[in-house]
């Protein structure tokens, strides 16, 4: 079945239009010819180590050309759990790279550095980062046991790198997970509320004229199913074709990578 015509295009990005640092066949040349058909384009990831800034960056480095707003990350969904009103009024303990921290801090939150100075932060927010310490983390806890809410970046257990599989946020999680002090946290990634509220405000409500583009069931097409968009499968990431059989919800489409959706797409320009 080929692909309808949208207005909005919401890609995931590690699995669908990257692997391993670069871009997939075709991606760079899909984006260019959205953008030639005046399509609204944008990029969602639970990638939890990155500023939107720095990721921007990166990727316009690789060849994809795209401005930070277009970036739907889990701090875009941050934003969206704590109204602009309350920002103020929160202090939060970040368990993090420095990059989330200070993107976190110009969004105009206030950041308390260590748990046990005089400042009592009201939230704990955990995104795995390669520097994140046992202390970070035990100081976290202590937190927890204090009654302070957890907000977890994604949920992922897993993230897919070349060298193979790396500890996500959700892992991490699980540390702090203990029978007397249960978090029941606050998941801000795909297929959450709180990123489904970032991607309503980009698409203004617009869920029958948008589809989103990525590799993982349980967050890609999830959060399409979970809004009422249309969704599309690629096979260059997390989900092999028997376990996509197995799967009792289906994308609306499925394609071998997005390479395949740009020749359709660009042989469609030509009828
Ligand atoms: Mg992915």
């Amino acid at each position: 079945m080929q692909m309808k015509q949208y207005q909005y295009y919401f890609f995931d990005l590690d699995g669908t239009l990257l692997m391993g640092g670069e871009l997939i066949p075709h991606a760079q040349e899909l984006i260019e010819e959205l953008y030639v058909q005046k399509k609204q384009v944008f990029f969602l990831t639970n990638h939890p180590v990155r500023s939107r800034q720095i990721l921007s960056n990166d990727l316009q480095s690789m060849g994809l050309r795209l401005t930070e707003d277009q970036l739907i990350t889990p701090i875009a969904a941050l934003e969206k759990y704590f109204p602009e009103e309350h920002k103020k009024e929160v202090q939060l303990y970040v368990i993090g790279s420095t990059m989330i921290k200070d993107e976190i801090r110009n969004l105009g939150f206030r950041i308390v550095e260590e748990a046990a100075s005089n400042r009592d932060p009201s939230y704990v927010v955990l995104g795995m980062a390669p520097s994140i310490t046992y202390t970070e983390l035990q100081e976290g806890f202590h937190l927890l046991q204090k009654g302070r809410k957890l907000i977890l970046l994604n949920r992922d257990l897993l993230c897919p790198n070349p060298k193979g599989y790396l500890i996500d946020t959700g892992s991490l999680a699980r540390l702090l997970d203990h029978p007397h002090i249960v978090p029941d946290p606050v998941v801000l990634g795909k297929p959450s509320f709180w990123m489904q509220q970032a991607i309503r405000q980009q698409n203004a409500g617009n869920c029958h004229l948008s589809v989103i583009i990525g590799d993982s069931l349980p967050s890609d097409i999830a959060i399409g199913e979970a809004m009422g968009i249309d969704t599309c499968l690629v096979l260059t990431g997390v989900t092999s074709e028997d376990e996509l059989a197995k799967h009792e919800q289906q994308p609306t489409f499925v394609y071998n990578s997005v390479s395949d959706i740009y020749l359709e797409i660009k042989e469609q320009s030509y009828v």
